[in-house]
């Protein structure tokens, strides 16, 4: 079937062969020329799709396969939803210590592109609970493979580059509670919420913190910051996980986000949040944070968003604020949403959005003074030796992400010498020339 895919931001939107196997035979069959692996296909970038590749979509693949509570380990098909493992785990006291914020992405895509959850300091990145794959690629079948074999460090934030990965087993913990209080405190500059995040690193199960810079000439960041704890509470329901669908090339036919509602919008979502400074949350807002607020993505309109997520060492992020609001104040950009979060403990390689220090997201409107705005910041980016989410920035060019990322070259190279006709190809790997 071929239909027009677009990504989340909706940057892009290509014409692409999609085709969605059902059973293992169909697997063995795999369609001739490029390919791209295929999860639920949410990323916010071109991920799972080329305009000349057959994307191979594992969404029917989404069976438990084995499952092993004393040891606490599952193996499941990789298309499964988390949402899905959450409704059979939860109800036994376990869960995945590594959740995104959205019920309907697959273990595939979270496999691929490694992502981070709530509490990086804690449980790191999806990668490092993952303990077993199968990957399927047509010139070399399907291969399983241990932590130790180089291919699962190259299949494990791969970029869906390697194969497709038809089953995964992974490492689960006990469910810490079924509910969370959720501490907002104001903070009055985002270098002050630096500092607040730095001290909750270790003593909080959950903290971030969320910025106002929707006015370009008058904010400095007021915000809060959010720290959480585990509770349990007998009331808490598992079971209503119900995901709307979430379709990326569904928008308002005018944005409602801009320069004059923005503000207001933020301002708003400030004040709500300090009127009630302790709120119980349940669980499942905990996890899933983006779950009834899938218009945000329909909000910026036809043209969509580009969201901007750098890791930054903890120690330059106010010298490097300054020159960031600089720029701001010259392009004139309004942000709808700035957020940070700390990073301890990761390790960065290849092109893994990993290490240690402060993630720093924002979305900005898709427009020629986003644009130009994003552009001017990759190269203070590349300054101040901050590495770009590849899976998160539409616009990322392949001499940003190589200066930005040690691992580029060798990334491309462990690919090409695996497989030297590069099967998979997606968008986003034609942008990076990977
Ligand atoms: C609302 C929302 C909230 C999010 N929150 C977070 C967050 O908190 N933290 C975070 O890190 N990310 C977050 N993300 C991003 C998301 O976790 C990743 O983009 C994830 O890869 C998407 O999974 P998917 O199933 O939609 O994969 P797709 O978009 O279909 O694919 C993503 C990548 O994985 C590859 N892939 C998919 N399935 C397979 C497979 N079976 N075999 C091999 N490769 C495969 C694809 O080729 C592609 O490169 C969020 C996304 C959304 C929409």
């Amino acid at each position: 079937m071929t239909s027009r895919t677009a990504s989340l931001d909706r940057h892009l939107s290509e014409s692409c062969r999609i085709e969605k196997p059902d059973r293992y035979q169909e697997l063995d069959h795999l369609p001739d020329g490029p390919i791209a692996a295929r999860g639920a296909g949410l990323s916010y970038v071109a991920a799972s799709f080329e305009s000349h590749a057959t994307s191979v979509c594992l969404g029917a693949f989404d069976r438990i396969l084995a499952f092993d509570p004393t040891v606490r380990s599952i193996t499941v098909e990789a298309g499964i939803s988390l949402g899905k493992l959450h409704r059979f785990l939860a109800p036994l006291g376990l869960c995945l210590p590594v959740q995104p914020g959205y019920p309907a992405l697959t273990v595939g895509g979270c496999v691929a592109a490694d992502v981070h959850g709530k509490n990086h300091g804690r449980e790191g990145t999806f990668g490092r609970h993952v303990t077993g794959l199968k990957l399927l690629h047509p010139d070399h079948g399907m291969v399983a493979l241990a932590p130790c074999d180089d291919l699962f460090t190259l299949t494990v934030g791969g970029l869906g580059l390697t194969g497709i990965i038809v089953t995964a087993t992974l490492s689960l913990i006990p469910l810490a509670g079924t509910a969370m209080i959720m501490v907002h405190s104001a903070v009055a500059t985002i270098e002050d919420g630096a500092v607040a995040l730095a001290q909750l690193a270790d003593t909080s199960d959950m903290a971030y913190g969320w910025f106002d810079f929707s006015t370009p000439n008058h904010q400095d960041g007021a915000g809060f910051i959010t720290s959480a704890r585990w509770i349990t509470d007998q009331t808490a329901r598992t079971d209503d996980l119900k995901a709307p669908s979430l379709d990326p090339a569904q928008a308002l036919p005018l944005p409602a986000f801009n320069r004059l509602t923005m503000p207001v919008i933020n301002h708003l979502y400030r004040w709500s949040n300090l009127r009630q400074t302790k709120v119980r949350t349940p669980l499942q807002a905990v996890l899933w944070p983006a779950l009834g607020r899938e218009n945000y993505f329909k909000f910026y309109g036809p043209d969509g968003f580009i969201e901007s997520q750098i890791l930054m060492q903890r120690d330059k992020f106010a010298e490097y604020i300054k020159a960031w609001r600089l720029c701001q104040i010259k392009h004139g950009v309004p942000v709808m949403l700035t957020t940070l979060k700390a990073f301890t403990g990761g390790k960065q390689s290849l092109l893994r959005y990993d290490g240690a220090g402060l993630s720093f997201t924002i979305d900005v409107a898709n427009t020629l003074s986003s644009l130009a705005f994003l552009a001017e910041l990759d190269g203070l980016n590349v300054e101040f030796g901050a590495v770009s989410s590849v899976m998160k920035d539409s616009r990322l060019s392949m001499a940003t992400v190589r200066a930005q990322y040690g691992d580029y070259d060798t990334f491309r190279e462990r690919l090409r010498t695996y497989d030297p006709s590069r099967r998979f190809v997606t968008a986003l790997s034609r942008r990076l020339d990977l």
